[in-house]
């Protein structure tokens, strides 16, 4: 590819509304174009990235027996109504009409409509095992949809659904997959972690998140560093032993029956103005035992947003210190202040919480909070300055750094990463929901077991991205950079045999099969060096007049603090 036909635009700034490095980068750097919230054109540019990693899942995907299809993006609410997901799913899944009236859905996932294929081709337990994915576009109407491609509404996923005749089939497809999944993130040249997470109602081991280590990511991962023990939040928290948590669970399942308070009252508790505009509070309260000693203290989270109406808000006296508060019902929560479900305290607070925070709150440290509900209790509540302002992460722990690892090798640690990819046995699940049957050995219908495996295709150059770049833009990994060498001739226009050695060396690359682009947009250096480094290629070659007549080319690695000396005769065989 030559510059000056490929469409490069890159930026100084990025806009602000930019929060993480990767998101800022991928502005910067051209790869994306934001069109709304979380839906952004994918630029000449960062699509190349796309169809990297794109390539990389489909060779192993194929390498380990699923076939590609495509399924509809737009599909009929009928599927959706049979497995109960139309209304069950919530606002997270676009709905729409057609002219007739017709419900239809945006694709979140497609478990629904692969079934349905298979239901009406699998005849026989003598078809299976069968794996069928896509790569796809996906809308999930996020509540926050932010960070870019991270958590965007319109994404690209990789979905993959395995069907098996039986339970013990069906698990060795899961670890194939699990293990396929492996080889695929190894390839990405990224740092990640597999850990264990939460399978939802089937129980069992048979659930593992890919994630991608870095500070920023938005899940908190607990692993033992002497041992092979690695979970989710979710996960370690499910599995922590009873002890000290518990009990203090059980205190505050005694918390007397909330009461009813007003705006004043609930303005006096806190001692601010009636008139101020809150987006979140933090409320300490001391726990009780019997015995009237103080045994925690709990800190209520209430996360609002802009202006509200405090009126119906219940507080209950809790002995010790002003109060606890509760609200009529989750939904009516979730509903008036357009917060995410489940995230607010303090019903249940089981997740990291983003927090809005307009007051000092950062003197405080260590919180237990939870609810009133028996392990839903939390410790080791913080607040972390390491996202921008306004976003503050309170890390909501059951867990906490230095517990003892479940598998009993060693102690836990914590930290955090970004969910790239997920694998999930299903059981019998949808089938069972939208009768997909076929006849087993023993001439009987049968119900297929399923597995379904997710990769968030738009979401990986992101994470790679998190965990590589510096101060001057992108560092691509090799496997999924949008080019792997540039060539930056100097001044070509002043000295033909720097153009006829860049134009050589551009095409024995491209005739070897090397993925390179040749700068002849006719930049002056230091632009031209800037913009690759901003766009993150991971291998440059510069040639200029003095070093041929020398003998010699440059070449600098996107992590090396300089370019060293190659010989201009062999620079092919040292880059190809
Ligand atoms: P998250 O916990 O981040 O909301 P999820 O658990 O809802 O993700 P899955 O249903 O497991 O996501 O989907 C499979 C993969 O799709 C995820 O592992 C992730 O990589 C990707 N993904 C999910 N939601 C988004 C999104 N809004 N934007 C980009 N990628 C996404
Ligand atoms: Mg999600
Ligand atoms: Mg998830
Ligand atoms: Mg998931």
């Amino acid at each position: 590819m030559k510059a000056s036909q490929f469409f490069i635009s890159t930026l100084k700034e990025a806009p602000a509304d930019a929060e993480i490095v990767s998101h800022q980068l991928m502005m910067r750097a051209g790869l994306i174009k934001k069109l709304g919230a979380g839906i952004y054109n994918y630029m000449p540019m960062g699509l190349r990235v796309i169809r990297k990693v794109e390539a990389i899942v489909r060779e192993e995907m194929n390498r380990a027996g699923a076939i590609e299809m495509s399924m509809p993006v737009i599909q009929p609410a009928e599927l959706w109504q049979e497995t109960g997901r139309f209304e069950a799913m919530g606002p997270e899944l676009l709905r729409i009409k057609d002219r007739h009236g017709r419900d239809f859905v945006v694709q979140p996932t497609s478990e629904e409509v692969v079934t349905d294929v298979m239901r009406q081709d699998i005849r026989s337990y003598k078809q299976l095992p069968k794996n069928l994915y896509q790569i796809q576009t996906k809308f999930r109407d996020e509540r926050r949809p932010r960070f870019g491609l991270m958590r965007g509404r319109e994404f690209i996923m990789k979905d993959a659904y395995s069907f098996d005749r039986d339970q013990t089939a069906a698990k060795v497809s899961y670890q194939n997959m699990a293990q396929a999944y492996r080889r695929i993130f190894d390839r990405f040249g990224l740092t990640y972690r597999a850990v264990a997470a939460d399978s939802g109602a089937i129980g069992g081991d048979l659930s593992e998140e890919f994630q991608v280590i870095a500070a920023t990511g938005e899940d908190a991962i607990v692993y033992c560093p002497t041992s092979d023990y690695a979970a989710n939040m979710e996960k370690a928290e499910a599995l922590a032993p009873a002890g000290p948590r518990q009990e203090a669970s059980q205190t505050l399942a005694k918390t007397p029956t909330p009461g009813k308070a007003t705006c004043a009252d609930v303005a006096e508790l806190l001692g601010i103005p009636l008139e101020t505009t809150v987006k979140s509070l933090v409320l300490a309260t001391d726990l009780s035992n019997e015995a009237g000693e103080v045994v925690k203290t709990q800190v209520w989270l209430l996360l609002l947003r802009g202006d509200h109406n405090m009126n119906e808000i219940k507080v209950g006296k809790v002995p010790g210190l002003d109060a606890s508060f509760r609200f009529a019902s989750l939904a009516e929560i979730d509903d008036h202040f357009g917060c995410e479900p489940g995230y607010l305290g303090p019903l249940n607070l089981k997740k990291p919480v983003k927090l809005l925070v307009d007051r000092e709150v950062a003197v405080m440290a260590d919180w237990v909070c939870g609810a009133n509900e028996a392990d839903f209790h939390i410790t080791g509540v913080n607040w972390s300055r390491d996202l921008p302002e306004p976003d503050l992460i309170a890390d909501i722990r059951n867990v906490v750094a230095g517990d003892p690892s479940p598998d009993g090798n060693g102690v836990l640690a914590i930290e955090r990463g970004i969910e790239v990819g997920h694998v999930f046995y299903l059981g019998t699940k949808y089938s069972q929901a939208m009768n997909a049957t076929f006849l087993g050995e023993n001439g009987k219908p049968q119900f297929l077991e399923m597995g379904c495996y997710g990769i968030g295709i738009t979401r990986l150059p992101a994470a790679a991205i998190e965990q590589n770049h510096d101060e001057r833009g992108i560092i691509w990994p090799d496997a999924i950079a949008p080019f792997t060498v540039v060539i930056c001739p100097i001044t070509p226009e002043r000295f033909p045999d720097v153009k006829a050695a860049s134009d050589k060396l551009y095409s024995e690359l491209l005739g070897a099969g090397v993925d390179v682009i040749l700068d002849d947009r006719g930049e002056r250096p230091g632009a031209m060096f800037a913009d690759w480094e901003l766009i993150g290629v991971p291998h440059r070659v510069t040639i200029g007049d003095r070093g041929l007549k020398e003998g010699h080319i440059e070449y600098q690695h996107r992590r090396d603090t300089a370019a060293s000396k190659v010989d201009a005769a062999t620079a092919f065989d040292f880059l190809k």
